[in-house]
């Protein structure tokens, strides 16, 4: 059994905890590692030697750390392939799509080779007599990003980047069911040239987390997750005086208007409902069709699509629309919603239940499920299921579909499909919904933009990546200079006392 390691200074340093997590196989619901659980002192020796190899780092010149996210980058790129396939390994999510999570995050990473120029500061020459105004942007010191187990490549890259190039030091704490994705990238910050101990890799759980979220020396943390530990972590962050930026869970709606290319719609849904089994913050779980018409239509071009899917593990060829779930106990709530959805009347047009692949009968394999008829008041609207499961819910208006949206405790993203401009335009100024597609389901902002939901999904200020990181991860200090008149006489030949 493989025993899985932390990066500390630049190597990677067994557990002393004598505590260890199972790290599974999804698709064969076999243990394949064990990872350490770090203590807390564990992490106090991390911070202490990130905290001294920040003080170098962050004197170091901006565009010298940025030369080390272009080598950064250029070695993702490189190792796409063999990143791709550690993410796939422990998520189950295809190949395609595991590079799909790199490249998501390398994207990221290309934005910070340009750091030198977020950090510039501002100058106001002659603000009053002799008088100049200008601001600069420091680093936080040593920062903490706690990052989900759904992508475990993109998201670490989204918090280290925007950290590091702005001269901090970082703890990572990965998800302990996808862990060795964040050591992998480590060994190529450190190729890259990131200096030993500026990323520190610590693994753990909910003790190791509480000691981040508690100790002195972190100036931020940078957490996404489920949104009840969103908002755990926020408030005992903030409690201690830390900047928190917390990125929690959704339920995104998807509207169809009448005049959709309905062919288009359902292509899109498919996609964003099924791909990567549903586990993406940005899944579209939640179709609304605006008119019966609309639905009964919609429906009827849903259910071939989602009966050609082809479930099963990454391994087993390009041809793979989506993997396994995370656990077992992830299988067991789907299956436990799907449950609750025909019971509170629902009508589970395709039942997904029961999947069984040969050589893999004890993966963890959820097939695509399909309800129509779904309401506000049922279990299956209210929570985020995070499995291959489209719910519909049937609107009579675009004022029905809309009031839907804004009245969802989530609002992390949305979309519309239709072919009217006006629409399009109302929908996306009043809906209450932090990232919006028109005629795009899954609308992840591309990297120079920023990603961050409103409502029950995201707790703090400032997004993830884009100018808000470097916001989010330095600090303004504002200098007010004022010299009286010099001498300005020129040279002087004479030997003279200086009065
Ligand atoms: P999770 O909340 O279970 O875990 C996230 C991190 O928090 C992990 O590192 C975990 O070790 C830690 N953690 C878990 N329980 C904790 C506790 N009680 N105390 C302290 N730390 C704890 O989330 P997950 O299951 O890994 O990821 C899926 C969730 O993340 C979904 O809800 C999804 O929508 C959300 N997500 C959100 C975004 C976004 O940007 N908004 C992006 C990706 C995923």
């Amino acid at each position: 059994m493989q025993e899985l390691c932390h990066w500390i200074d630049g190597k990677e340093v067994k557990g002393t905890s004598g505590r260890f997590t199972d790290v599974m196989n999804p698709a064969t619901g076999e243990v394949q590692a064990r990872l350490p659980l770090a203590t807390p002192a564990e992490l106090d020796a991390a911070i202490a030697s990130a905290e001294r190899a920040q003080q170098v780092w962050g004197a170091t010149n901006p565009q010298r750390r940025a030369r080390v996210m272009m080598k950064f980058g250029q070695l993702i790129n490189d190792n796409i392939d063999k990143l791709a396939e550690i993410v796939s390994r422990e998520h189950g999510k295809t190949l395609p799509d595991a590079r799909g999570d790199v490249q998501r995050g390398l994207e990221v990473i290309e934005v910070c080779m340009g750091t030198p120029a977020q950090l510039k500061g501002e100058f106001t020459d002659s603000a009053g007599p002799g008088i100049d105004l200008y601001s600069m942007r420091q680093p936080l010191g040593v920062v903490a990003g706690i990052t989900p187990f759904n992508f475990p490549a993109m998201i670490p890259l989204w918090k280290m980047g925007p950290a590091l190039a702005s001269g901090n030091a970082m703890i990572l704490k990965p998800s302990e069911r996808t862990p060795s994705t964040a050591i992998a990238l480590a060994k190529l910050a450190q190729e890259a040239g990131l200096p030993d101990g500026v990323l520190q890799v610590v693994n753990g759980d909910k003790e190791v987390v509480d000691a981040i979220l508690d100790h002195p020396t972190i100036q931020a943390v940078g957490f996404v997750g489920s949104t009840p530990i969103a908002q755990y972590i926020y408030g005992r962050a903030a409690n201690n005086g830390k900047r928190a930026q917390c990125f929690g869970g959704a339920k995104n709606h998807m509207l169809i208007m009448p005049d959709a290319d309905l062919d288009k719609a359902a292509d899109a849904l498919i996609g964003a409902g099924y791909g990567a089994a549903g586990e993406r913050c940005m899944a579209i779980s939640v179709a609304v069709p605006v008119g019966q018409k609309t639905a009964d239509a919609l429906i009827e071009r849903l259910i071939p699509r989602i009966e050609k899917l082809k479930v099963g593990p990454y391994t087993a060829g390009d041809d793979v629309d989506f993997g396994p779930v995370i656990t077992k106990a992830s299988q067991d709530r789907i299956n436990a919603l799907i449950a609750s959805g025909v019971e509170q009347g629902a009508k589970l047009v395709v039942d997904g239940r029961g999947l069984k692949i040969q050589g893999y009968e004890n993966g963890f394999f959820c097939g695509p499920s399909l309800f129509d008829n779904v309401t506000r008041d049922m279990d299956i609207y209210k929570e985020e299921i995070f499995g291959p499961v489209l719910s519909t819910v049937r609107a009579e208006t675009y004022e029905d579909a809309l009031s839907l949206v804004i009245d969802n405790e989530y609002g992390n993203g949305t979309a519309i499909f239709t072919a009217d401009g006006d629409t399009a335009r109302d929908f996306a100024s009043r809906v209450n919904v932090g990232m919006v597609g028109i005629n795009f389901p899954i609308p992840v902002p591309l990297s120079y933009y920023t990603f961050g939901g409103w409502k029950k999904s995201a707790f703090g200020d400032l997004n993830q990546y884009g100018p808000d990181a470097f916001r989010f991860y330095t600090k303004t200090k504002t200098v007010t200079a004022r010299w009286f008149s010099g001498i300005k006489e020129g040279a002087s030949l004479n030997f003279k006392a200086l009065d």
